[in-house]
């Protein structure tokens, strides 16, 4: 496991006047590269080849490290020239799609801006169930067995990719016949019953909070806020009921983009005090808590309970839509602050008082 002091002894070899920000090219790297430059760092991209027209047309990478695929990032040899370039990461969805949590917090010897430790946590559905119900949210109830069913139910099967095989139930019976339906269509198998995640399925709208927690000013901000848009569910409202019955369409949730967010503003209270909550349970469990973006999933219902089902304790894409100002950015900073700057003026400031190893956990 990589300590404190291995980064420390990094760090002590860094020139900090040249600090680079790089990141893997894909997910939000233009939003964390437009932000770094405006901070005043130079850029660090690690991209595929096919990838490379992106960092062309938006010019905001000043090193293109081309890969042919992203677990090169554990290659020593990459990893050296990163140290060489005195390149800080900022991890994305990429980083936890493309490698395993071990691999991230054992073999990459490359400072990284958050907290390696809370990856643990956020990896496995039970201990992130626990750590989110500790800081008092809402979650969705869960079920043990299909016999305990008395409302309307997800029934998700353990890493179904993009929500593929999701379905809903309301009874014991309407469980076992579409269970059965999905197997005979050779979408499950007899024997995954069992590995069946039962969740109470929270009828309302998907918000996703984007908030920042500044190690450097003790303080966890709300920066932004949106909803995806994804294939297939979004498209299923565009046909008739008569038609999705004999289609037999599947509600799968495979993100294609995002929308900005603004909450009707008494829902602000809750949304700013939930993450506050998360960041003080985080501290407990894993300190400092969480360094920089986080992201909760959430369901508002029509009686305003927000439901939260799971977090990222990392930028996420959604903040995308906050490139150059979301209103809650604007609020807090005014104009053209975005998570991907945001980061960069924590590294900034961090830089400034000396404490960059703070933020680097
Ligand atoms: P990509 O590099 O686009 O394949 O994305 C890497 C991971 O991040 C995948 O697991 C995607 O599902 C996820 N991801 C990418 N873009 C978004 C987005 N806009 N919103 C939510 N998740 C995303
Ligand atoms: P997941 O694979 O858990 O991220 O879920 C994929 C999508 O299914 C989410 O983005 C939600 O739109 C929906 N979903 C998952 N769990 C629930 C739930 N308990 N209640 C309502 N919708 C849910």
């Amino acid at each position: 496991m990589i300590t404190g002091k291995d980064i420390a002894e990094i760090l002590g070899k860094y020139n900090l006047d040249k600090l680079a920000i790089g990141t893997l090219g894909s997910h939000s790297s233009l939003n964390i590269f437009k932000g770094a430059k405006e901070e005043g760092f130079r850029t660090v991209c690690i991209c595929k080849e096919q990838d490379t027209i992106l960092y062309k047309k938006f010019p905001l990478a000043d090193e293109l490290i081309i890969v042919k695929d992203f677990t090169e990032l554990l290659n020593p040899a990459l990893q050296e020239k990163l140290r060489i370039l005195n390149t800080v990461l900022i991890p994305h969805g990429s980083f936890t799609a493309y490698l395993s949590t071990e691999q991230l917090t054992d073999s990459l010897y490359v400072p990284m801006f958050g907290n390696r430790q809370l990856l643990h946590w956020e990896a496995n559905r039970k201990s992130q169930e626990e750590w989110l119900r500790q800081a008092g949210l809402r979650l969705p109830e869960t079920f043990k067995t299909p016999d305990d069913i008395d409302r309307l139910v997800i029934a998700k099967l353990p890493g179904a990719k993009g929500g593929r095989g999701y379905f809903l139930a309301n009874s014991p019976e309407s469980f076992y016949k579409k269970f059965g339906e999905m197997v005979k269509r050779g979408l499950l198998r007899e024997e995954d019953v069992g590995k069946i995640h039962l969740q109470e399925y929270a009828l309302g709208v998907n918000v996703y909070p984007s908030y920042f927690s500044s190690i450097i000013k003790d303080d966890v901000e709300l920066l932004a806020v949106d909803r995806r848009y994804e294939s297939a569910v979004d498209a299923i409202g565009k046909i008739p009921a008569g038609e999705q019955l004999e289609i037999d369409v599947n509600p799968t949730y495979t993100i294609v983009g995002n929308f900005p967010i603004v909450l009707r503003e008494s829902l602000l209270p809750e949304f700013l005090r939930m993450g506050e909550n998360v960041h003080r349970k985080a501290r407990e469990l894993a300190p400092p808590g969480i360094i920089g973006p986080f992201c909760l999933e959430t369901v508002v219902t029509d009686d305003l309970k927000i439901y939260t089902f799971e977090i990222s304790a990392r930028i996420v894409a959604g903040t995308n839509v906050g490139i150059g100002t979301s209103p809650y950015a604007y609020l807090r900073y005014g104009p053209n602050m975005y998570m991907g700057r945001r980061i960069a003026l924590e590294l900034k400031e961090a830089r400034e008082q000396g404490r960059l190893q703070e933020v680097l956990a």
